[in-house]
């Protein structure tokens, strides 16, 4: 345990005095786990909704009583630093995002994020629960006072551990003064046990075995090579698709997954490469449900599998 903390922080770029927490839950425990420790009724935070997982950061502000409003955006559209800017010295005490909005690919500017944060004196709380090992994120030269990971995504792990990592300032500043209104996910308890590299309640042992093999290979590996392997797939995907003509969107995309749009048929298009091909894509919901399917990049894949897909594409729509 203490060494994969170890690995972590170095991968993540962040002090000593940085503290990580291993919650045996999915992405959603850590989210709750980072919001309801780090802010309290007396915040005002500012959520970036572009998707369903801002959302979610939203609601879980909600079932806490933790006052907030949403900056949302409109399918399509890029957060900007002109979108940022309405909210300038408002009373926000913090700021919620999700590095990739996996539900969308955007990746957000984290940087441009974090010097709006800076200048408010604000919190910065980054989910780089697929982001992380697909992107750059470096959390101390980023400016981010808190990371959310879970093992199931970029990492490639199987579900059941997800974790939240704590600047030293914010851990002293906030965690330290706010009371958790969580027993099993409260952080304070998390960070103490794992002084001693323990967790207060019984681990998915399978879970952190495997990413400590992970943490691992991934340092040796490093973590530029993971991270361009991961790019050289979406991008080989992404050319790929635009010589079949299929659409992809125009804002900032994470390496973590291309969306593909389609004028209609998207759920035809999903059920006839699953039932003829083999191919499962990850469909979409809302109001894009017939529009968009997703194509990750993530995982045990290849650029092999990428031209099978591709095949399979263009016959099924010619
Ligand atoms: C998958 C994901 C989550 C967490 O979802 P769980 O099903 O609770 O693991 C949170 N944020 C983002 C950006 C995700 O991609």
């Amino acid at each position: 345990m203490l060494e994969s903390e170890n690995l972590l922080k170095g991968l993540l770029g962040t002090a000593d005095d940085s503290k990580v927490a291993f919650l045996t839950a999915s992405g959603t425990g850590a989210m709750e786990a980072a919001v309801s420790d780090i802010f309290d009724s007396d915040d005002r935070l500012l959520i970036v909704v572009g998707g369903s997982f801002g959302r979610r950061f939203a609601e879980i502000a909600e079932v806490h009583g933790i006052p907030y409003d949403v900056l949302e955006l409109e399918f399509g559209h890029e957060l900007s630093e002109t979108d940022l800017q309405r909210y300038d010295s408002a009373g926000y005490t913090g700021i919620l995002v999700n590095m990739d909005e996996t539900s969308t690919g955007q990746l957000y500017d984290i940087r441009m994020i974090s010097s709006f944060a800076r200048r408010n004196g604000m919190c910065l709380v980054v989910d780089a629960i697929s982001a992380f090992l697909a992107d750059e994120l470096q959390m101390d030269d980023m400016g981010i006072d808190a990371v959310i990971l879970s093992s199931q995504k970029a990492l490639a792990l199987s579900p059941g551990i997800s974790m939240v990592v704590v600047n030293g300032r914010t851990c002293s500043d906030r965690i330290s003064r706010i009371r958790s209104p969580s027993y099993y996910l409260d952080l304070k308890h998390h960070f103490k046990d794992q002084e001693r590299g323990q967790t207060p309640f019984t681990p998915a042992v399978g879970t952190l075995l495997e990413l400590n093999r992970m943490l691992h290979l991934v340092h040796d590996q490093g973590l530029e090579t993971r991270i361009e392997n991961t790019r050289s797939l979406a991008m080989h995907f992404r050319k790929g698709a635009a010589d079949l003509g299929i659409e992809v969107p125009g804002y900032r995309l994470s390496n973590a997954v291309t969306p593909i749009i389609f004028d209609h048929g998207a759920k035809d298009v999903y059920n006839r490469l699953r039932d003829g091909y083999g191919f499962t894509l990850t469909p979409t919901g809302g109001d894009m449900a017939d529009r968009m399917l997703r194509v990750g990049h993530i995982g045990n894949m290849s650029i092999q599998d990428y031209d099978d897909l591709l095949a399979a594409l263009r016959e099924v729509l010619e």
